[in-house]
């Protein structure tokens, strides 16, 4: 009762009973503001009364013991009542036994003449016992009329529904539930089908392998369903395929400093650095590679906070001159001793924000020991804030390197280096992407501009406090 094929084989059942019964409701109704059933017993009633003084059954001259016999036998043989009335209505002769409820047509009321049967009168009459007749009467000579008559059926209706529309009515349903079968069936089939396929690609998913298609066809809301699982499918596969990267880059650096402690450690103990400058030498070198070492696995720890969500920003109101102050202070040094200009561009006065200062300082260093580390002698970073509708937004820029089209919307993943084989300058690809995870922890943006050979330019937007907003920094 499950599938697809049955649940809609009987919504289709439960229309067509609905449908059924409510056409045999309306035909009952119809039927009895309809005459039509009345009529078939009143022309039951004629042609008995036309057959009985046609025949000369009865006659006008016949005397009243050959009348009554002749009524008894017309009764028994049509099962009807027969009588022998004036016009007046009084009744002279009667099929009926005495003790029958007894028939007052006087004088004949509500008899009429009917224009579908010649020469006779038809009508109803309620015995003494209030039950109601119909009857026909013919005249019978001059002076009398012969009255057959029967109790109207109360049942007409329901028994002339029976008799001539139920089968017709049934055989409709039957008709329609075959019709239904095959509905259910073709269109679950074109439902069921391709559902039966994207539940097998998904399967294979969950197994790991991509390489079928979900397919895309069938009503539209099949359809997005396929899209969405094709594109769910190509998110995992991306997902598992930088969870195996990062996975790679990360025992890759680990590997490079460890191999070198390692090394040197081996060297000290086996004697083979013997002159105390040389064990200076090859201790600062373990010390160079450990430090590195722990400042990656800082920023893997910072990394996956970030991910997880689990570092509350410490929001408090900041003072973002000062802040960005700070920051220009913490490399001027380094820019004075590589022959880089460092300029401080900020307006007077900046809108209040909301943020954690440690955090949005290590960016800062961040972008700025990055500017100095790709800027030549001679060259310029320069450091700006401006303000913009709802936000600030604070720009490091620098007259270096520049990074290539093909390596400038990669530089924000973990471990992206644009050149690799370049000398270690204690670079770990990872600073950007911390970057621009606690920017995207303040609701703000990070984004990267540049040109080989010009510079870059890098955009921090952070949002601005609305009054009563409390919400600023979307908390991670
Ligand atoms: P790294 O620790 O290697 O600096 P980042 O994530 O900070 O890692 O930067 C990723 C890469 O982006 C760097 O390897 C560098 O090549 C490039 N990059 C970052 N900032 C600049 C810049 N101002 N000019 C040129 N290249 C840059």
């Amino acid at each position: 009762m499950n599938s697809l094929a049955a649940r809609l084989f009987a919504a289709f059942l439960a229309i067509i009973l609905v449908v059924v019964a409510l056409v045999g409701f309306t035909l009952l109704v119809l039927l009895r503001n309809n005459p039509l059933v009345e009529r078939q017993a009143l022309i039951g009633l004629h042609t008995v009364a036309l057959e009985a003084t046609r025949t000369g059954q009865i006659a006008p001259g016949d005397s009243p013991d050959a009348a009554a016999a002749a009524l008894r036998a017309i009764a028994a043989e049509y099962d009807v009542r027969a009588l022998v009335a004036t016009p007046a209505g009084q009744v002279r002769l009667d099929s009926a036994e005495a003790g029958a409820p007894e028939l007052n047509f006087r004088p004949f009321r509500t008899a009429r003449a009917d224009p579908v049967l010649p020469n006779s009168l038809v009508g109803t009459v309620r015995d003494n016992r209030g039950r109601l007749w119909l009857f026909v009467a013919r005249p019978l000579g001059r002076d009398h009329l012969l009255v057959v008559a029967e109790p109207r059926p109360r049942l007409a209706v329901v028994v002339f529904f029976v008799e001539n529309l139920l089968v017709p009515l049934l055989k409709a349903a039957g008709v329609a539930t075959l019709v239904a079968v095959l509905l259910a069936v073709l269109i679950s089939r074109s439902i069921a089908r391709p559902l039966h396929t994207m539940a097998a690609v998904a399967q294979s998913v969950a197994r790991g392998r991509y390489d079928q298609p979900a397919p895309v066809a069938g009503p539209d809301e099949v359809r997005l369903l396929g899209q969405s699982i094709n594109s769910m499918a190509r998110q995992v596969q991306a997902a598992q395929q930088a969870e195996r990267d990062f996975l790679a880059n990360v025992s890759h650096e680990l590997k490079t400093p460890l191999t070198s402690i390692q090394g040197f450690a081996q060297a000290m103990l086996d004697g083979a650095v013997d002159s105390a400058e040389g064990v200076r030498r090859s201790a600062n070198i373990i010390f160079g590679e450990a430090d590195r070492m722990r400042r990656l696995v800082e920023s893997l720890l910072d990394l996956a906070r970030l991910e997880a969500g689990l570092r509350a920003l410490t929001l408090q109101p900041l003072d973002l001159r000062a802040l960005l102050t700070v920051a220009a202070d913490g490399v001027s040094l380094r820019a004075r001793e590589t022959g880089v200009a460092l300029n401080v561009q900020l307006p007077p006065a900046l809108p209040p924000i909301t943020g954690d200062g440690d955090r949005l300082a290590q960016v800062l260093t961040n972008l700025l020991d990055n500017a100095l580390k790709h800027t030549p002698a001679g060259g310029a970073v320069t450091l700006s804030a401006a303000v913009a509708p709802g936000a600030v937004e604070v720009a490091v820029a620098d007259t270096g390197s520049g990074i290539p089209p093909e390596d400038l919307s990669r530089i924000f993943e973990r471990f992206y280096q644009v050149d690799k084989s370049r000398p270690r300058s204690g670079g770990l690809g990872l600073g950007l992407a911390i970057s621009r995870d606690i920017v995207e922890a303040h609701g703000g943006t990070l984004r990267a501009e540049s040109q080989v050979g010009a510079g870059s330019r890098f955009t921090v937007r952070l949002p601005t406090v609305q009054p009563g907003d409390t919400t600023v920094a979307r908390k991670r």
